[in-house]
């Protein structure tokens, strides 16, 4: 493929897919966008980081060659004005991996957030969080190191789907008219109105994904949270059509909680993976409290997003939750947190959640080892106090550093490993 200005590195091989499954050759090509504000402190920083533990870990034998990719207010620059070009999509494609630092949404009439953006035109469904405590990270829990899960959020229906009609318009009237008239609702005369669809084709993949995740991962559980006592045609169905594609597709490997009760007395049978479920209030409080009970978690969008960040703050917060956004193959990883413009340029803010963000995509590619080396790294960078300034003001003693000199603090310690 051409590109006008993506220039594709002279060595290394593009990640395939082959039968279903990725092809990753020891040199593979991904794609890396290095984001606006803070990502000019992030992304050169993390790089560093992986590059050092990939060639600690295979010896030269293994090696990335990245590709840069262009998005928001650096896209603008190299596509005169373009914050979302056209390009950048069929590179994301035809590379099938890639990592992004966090993007602007410029203010104003007219312009989506280019993270909806990608995340519908590429049809990402799935954000995946893994949420786990690391040693020495400051957390208001009393026992932070049992909470270690990984929610599956769905990313493209719910009343995110972009289908509102704001009060007083005619788009408005005629629809209020129709729901009275034809289907017999009643409702305020003012009301701003919105539509919730949750398909079984969006849930299945969904949870389908979810199952799989823990099927690779040996995980012990998917829990479906959902708000089905209460809006039964779409988060109710949510929670069956997700009990049907464990049954239906992964039948031989899966067991229900009520089964588990059922016909094994609680003991849950060797190599099966439970699946349950939990009523969305209820599971922030159960997240909370008893965190160990819960391991993959299936979610529609707006629960999704509630509960990634209230997890993300039980161990140490946005600064370092990682995440990915999905589709069966191709995926982005992606920083969680926004582009903090004030801090951009600073070199000072945390790299961690792009730096994990990475670490998943070396999970996802089959280079676990990288990840271990990071994360060993980290716990013992973090565990001498020697820190960003977002941990060094909930940490005394400790040692402030700026994101290049965590970076190196994070290299030394992968050298010495
Ligand atoms: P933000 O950029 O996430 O920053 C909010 C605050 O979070 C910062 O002021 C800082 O807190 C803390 N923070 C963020 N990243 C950090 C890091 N790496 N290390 C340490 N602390 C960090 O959110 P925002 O100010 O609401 O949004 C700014 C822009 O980012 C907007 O244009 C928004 O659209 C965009 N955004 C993009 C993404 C994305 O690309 N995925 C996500 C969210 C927002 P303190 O000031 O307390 O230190």
């Amino acid at each position: 493929m051409g590109y006008k200005h993506v220039q594709m590195p002279e060595k290394g091989d593009k990640v395939r897919i082959e039968n279903g499954r990725l092809v990753v050759t020891d040199q593979p090509i991904l794609g890396f966008i290095e984001g606006d504000g803070i990502g000019v402190d992030i992304t050169p920083a993390c790089m560093r980081v992986w590059n050092a533990a990939i060639e600690k870990a295979y010896g030269g034998k293994r090696c990335v060659h990245w590709a840069e990719l262009y998005l928001g207010e650096k896209a603008a620059g190299v596509y005169d004005g373009d914050y979302f070009p056209e390009e950048t999509l069929d590179a994301i494609k035809d590379l099938t991996v890639a990592i992004k630092g966090p993007l602007t949404t410029p203010v104003g009439e007219g312009f989506r957030s280019l993270n909806v953006s990608l995340r519908q035109t590429l049809d990402l469904y799935a954000c995946v969080r893994p949420v786990k405590y690391y040693n020495g990270v400051p957390s208001p829990l009393k026992k932070p190191e049992e909470v270690d899960a990984v929610i599956f959020r769905e990313n493209t229906e719910d009343v995110y789907a972009g289908l509102e009609y704001a009060s007083g318009t005619p788009e408005n009237q005629k629809l209020a008219k129709f729901l009275r008239q034809e289907m017999g609702a009643d409702f305020f005369e003012d009301a701003g109105l919105g539509i919730k669809p949750i398909s079984s084709i969006g849930s299945k993949r969904l949870v389908r994904k979810a199952i799989q995740y823990a099927i690779d991962n040996n995980r012990s559980s998917v829990t479906l949270v959902h708000k089905g006592n209460i809006m039964k045609f779409t988060e109710g169905a949510f929670r069956k059509w997700g009990y049907e594609v464990a049954k239906e597709e992964f039948g031989e490997i899966t067991i229900t909680e009520d089964e588990v009760w059922s016909e094994h007395n609680g003991q849950v049978p060797e190599g099966k993976i439970v699946i349950k479920d939990r009523i969305a209030d209820i599971m922030f409080q159960l997240m909370l409290l008893r965190p160990a009970e819960f391991d993959v978690l299936a979610t529609m969008n707006l629960n999704g997003d509630y509960l990634s960040d209230a997890l993300a703050a039980e161990v140490g917060g946005m600064g370092i939750a990682a995440g990915a956004n999905m589709a069966d193959h191709v995926a982005v990883f992606e920083a969680t947190h926004g582009t903090a413009p004030k801090y951009a340029g600073k070199d000072m803010v945390n790299p961690s959640s792009l730096m994990f963000s990475g670490c998943m995509m070396f999970d996802y590619i089959g280079w676990p080892e990288v990840t271990q080396l990071i994360e060993a790294a980290f716990e013992k960078v973090v565990g001498q106090k020697v820190v960003t300034y977002d941990f060094a003001r909930l940490l005394d003693g400790s040692t402030k550093v700026p994101t290049s000199g965590f970076a190196d603090a994070l290299i030394e310690a992968i050298e010495r490993a």
